[in-house]
């Protein structure tokens, strides 16, 4: 008896999201399901979005994707977390890590200890107390069996695509280049059946993913699914990106430095950097916004500056009728936080686990889209907290981001914050409290009071204790190699050199 009414998946787009969900698809449902995915050459993608975070690593373990062979194809570098510059104040500088900060407990996190420390005339800097962003700050690395710091990389989008494809292809993903023209649907239920390239092939199928970037053509021109605007509260809706050559060594994190109407990010490759500048059109002109970057970028320019605009916000319905839309085409929080790759990931990871073989119903997407929903509202929060927090009064960008309104949830955050150094991690949210706490603090929300467990230890036993621990990690930092020449040398061996 023949139980499964969903087999054919039709991938609309072939950037990042079109490959990655091809890529998990086909490794993981392979046998049980027909993939065919349409993208055209002339449309091109949109070819920025080079820096991820630590979950890419699963991902790609799922997948069962070498490493060394991805980072060699895509030219990719380690990161290890970001580097703010300018953001609570200019002149400000802080990290925000991928690692653990000190020792947690179950009565409390670690900076509260620090912060008895501090109110004690000790305990230095946070950051101390963090091997990630130590190894970061001295640009150091190292990974395999010795390593345990937590990572991402930092990979060339174009060349990312292209792997993807040649990883997907062999499984039996069957490509199609070619422009929709028209995506058909049935009369009565308006669910989608198939859709009309301009070269007059048609290609039916049974689900959608709609991975064709901003324009959302499946989700939105076809579907009208309709869009939360969240430019009230991220009000970049532009980018200017330019790839330059490098100037150093690739130091293992990426940079953000705040500007008067946004931020710049530099991305250092193996063999180039990424840089952009993300701004609000409102308060910076294209041609402002273009001679800005030209002059702050490092190193010679590969490519013309190129813009791209964008609005902050989500898709209503990432899931509508027989369609998921991902990527760009399902919504776009700003690229702060490098979260959108995961989104991915995390998308087409739990459509996986959704799978609806026995036909699309209501239930499968309602539950997708609320998890889809909390978890980009947590990520949204995230970022905004970036903006909101800042003390900059030389622009009038700062000032409206400081008194915006900002979402109830995060303004409870900020106070639990404020009130008592407590924050925290929920189910559906991605950012870890170390996350949360080193951008609090980096954005200057100084506590007015902590937990008092650091007490429970006479002050002697708590310094010792952090005096131990970040002796401990600079002596491990000193023992890691620098992150190029650790890189060069990763990337040339196959890994199975040694036996
Ligand atoms: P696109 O790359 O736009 O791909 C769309 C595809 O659809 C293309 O293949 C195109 O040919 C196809 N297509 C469209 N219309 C048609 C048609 N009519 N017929 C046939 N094919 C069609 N994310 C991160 O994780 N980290 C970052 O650091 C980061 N930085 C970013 C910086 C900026 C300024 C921006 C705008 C985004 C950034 N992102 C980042 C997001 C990231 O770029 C995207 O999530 C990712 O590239 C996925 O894009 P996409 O595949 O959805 O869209």
């Amino acid at each position: 008896m023949e139980d499964q009414i969903v087999r054919r998946v039709v991938i609309a787009g072939g950037g990042t999201a079109g490959w990655t969900v091809a890529a998990a698809l086909a490794s993981q449902l392979g046998p049980l399901i027909d993939i065919a995915l349409v993208e055209s050459d002339e449309i091109g993608t949109v070819g920025v979005g080079e820096s991820t975070i630590p979950t890419v690593r699963g991902f790609h373990a799922l997948l069962g994707l070498d490493e060394r062979e991805f980072m060699r194809a895509t030219q990719a570098s380690f990161k290890l977390g970001i580097e703010f510059r300018d953001w609570a104040r200019v002149g400000d500088r802080y990290f925000h890590s991928f690692g653990q900060i000190g020792r947690s407990t179950w009565m409390g996190d670690f900076q509260h200890m620090w912060l008895q420390a501090r109110a004690q005339g000790f305990g230095g800097d946070l950051g101390d107390y963090c091997f990630e962003l130590q190894a970061a700050e001295a640009g150091k690395f190292l990974t395999g069996e010795n390593g345990r710091l937590n990572y991402a990389y930092h990979l060339d989008a174009t060349a990312y695509g292209r792997f993807l494809r040649g990883f997907s292809e062999p499984l039996g993903v069957r490509r199609i280049e070619g422009r929709i023209a028209e995506v058909r649907q049935a009369p009565e239920t308006g669910f989608i059946e198939a859709l009309a390239l301009q070269s007059g092939q048609v290609v039916e199928g049974d689900l959608f993913i709609d991975c064709t970037g901003f324009r959302g053509l499946l989700i939105e021109q076809t579907l009208k699914t309709g869009y939360e605007d969240w430019t009230h509260w991220l009000s970049t809706n532009s980018a200017i990106a330019v790839q330059t050559q490098a100037t150093g060594p690739a130091r293992p994190y990426t940079r953000a430095a705040a500007h008067d109407a946004g931020w710049q990010w530099r991305i250092p490759l193996q063999h180039r950097v990424g840089n952009g500048l993300v701004f609000a059109s409102e308060f910076l002109s294209d041609d402002e916004a273009h001679a800005m970057l030209t002059e702050r970028v490092e190193g010679e320019m590969l490519t013309d500056p190129r813009l791209i605009r964008f609005r902050t916000g989500r898709r209503r319905k990432a899931w509508n009728k027989n369609c998921i839309a991902f990527g760009l085409a399902s919504g776009f929080v700003e690229p702060l936080e490098s979260t959108s790759i995961h989104l991915i990931m995390i998308g087409v990871t739990r459509l996986m686990q959704l799978f609806p073989f026995g036909g699309v119903t209501d239930a499968l997407a309602d539950r997708f889209n609320l998890m889809s929903q909390r978890e980009l509202e947590g990520i949204r929060d995230f970022i905004i907290l970036h903006y909101h927090l800042n003390e900059r009064d030389d622009s009038p960008f700062w000032k409206r981001c400081r008194e915006m309104e900002i979402p109830d949830s995060l303004a409870a955050r900020i106070a639990l914050f404020r009130e008592g150094a407590h924050a925290y991690q929920d189910a559906h949210d991605l950012f870890r409290v170390d996350s949360w706490v080193q951008v609090m603090l980096g954005q200057r929300l100084a506590p007015r009071a902590h937990h008092q467990m650091g007490r429970l230890m006479p002050p002697e036993q708590l310094l010792k204790a952090l005096t131990d621990l970040k002796a401990n990690i600079a002596g491990a930092v000193a023992k890691l190699p620098d992150h190029q020449r650790f890189l060069d040398s990763y990337c040339a061996s196959t890994g199975r050199e040694n036996g």
